[in-house]
């Protein structure tokens, strides 16, 4: 099984001859463009996974660059025919994921299908309003220190209704506790105009800002995952999916 062919490795100098020749001798070398995705090529169905070997040689740029390209094939209705069965196939004997995301439960927003990823290729956090608590930080040290992911991409989105929940001051059983932790976000953004939920506009400057927290927070209250970062052996990076457009914005 040639586990090197997959669009995890969008530049093009990384190709090692095995793959070189076997991409050439499918007739798809017309295809090694930077970043384009090689899979749902039906021969290759059997690489349709992340590898130890091809995981571990990705930087976190390229990771990142990659789920940017991932978004912009959903963005533009160009998703890569998948698999699935094949991914899972590919996927049973072990995981090798090159990021992990921390993003909201919205259904709206789910992040596999947004950034056109597979079975395998990131960890999944999902909680209202894409914050950071102990169990989800001890979630991301998993990802990171434990399974090898390279990335920590916290997702938020706009017209989210946790925020909208945290600006009104909802309060609902177990719910209430956790609008609370989103709170800070309200408090801490810069807005001059009306600061209700029913601003859209406002909704989302303090999405934002709660990314921008969560982000700060797993630096702060992970020395596990900050060590890392400072190594260079992992990015943490915030972002935004807008619901209309379904374009992502990474904060970097
Ligand atoms: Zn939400």
């Amino acid at each position: 099984m040639n586990t090197n062919v997959n669009r995890w490795f969008p530049q093009p100098r990384h190709c090692d001859s095995r793959r070189a020749l076997l991409t050439s001798a499918m007739g798809i070398a017309t295809l090694g463009v930077i970043g384009a995705p090689l899979l749902g090529v039906p021969e290759l169905s059997d690489a349709a996974a992340l590898t130890k070997d091809v995981r571990d040689k990705l930087t976190p740029d390229q990771i990142i660059e990659e789920m940017k390209q991932g978004n912009e094939r959903f963005r533009t209705g160009k998703m890569s025919p998948h698999d699935y069965l094949a991914q899972k196939r590919a996927t049973i004997a072990g995981q090798y994921p090159a990021a992990v995301i921390l993003s909201c439960i919205d259904s709206r927003a789910p992040a596999e299908i947004i950034l056109d990823s597979r079975i395998g290729d990131t960890f999944n956090a999902r909680i209202v309003g894409n914050i950071a608590n102990d169990d989800l930080l001890g979630s991301l040290e998993f990802a990171c220190a434990v399974a090898g992911a390279k990335v920590v991409l916290v997702m938020g989105h706009t017209a989210c209704g946790a925020i909208k929940g945290a600006i009104d001051g909802a309060q609902l059983g177990n719910l209430t506790g956790l609008l609370n932790k989103i709170k800070p976000a309200v408090d801490a953004t810069r807005y001059e105009g009306e600061r209700t939920s029913k601003n859209g506009e406002f909704v989302d400057e303090v999405a934002k800002t709660n990314v921008r927290l969560t982000v700060g927070a797993i630096r702060e209250r992970s020395d596990v995952l900050a060590g890392l970062e400072k190594d260079g052996k992992i990015k943490i990076v915030g972002s935004m999916y807008r619901l209309a457009g379904g374009h992502i914005a990474f904060f970097t």
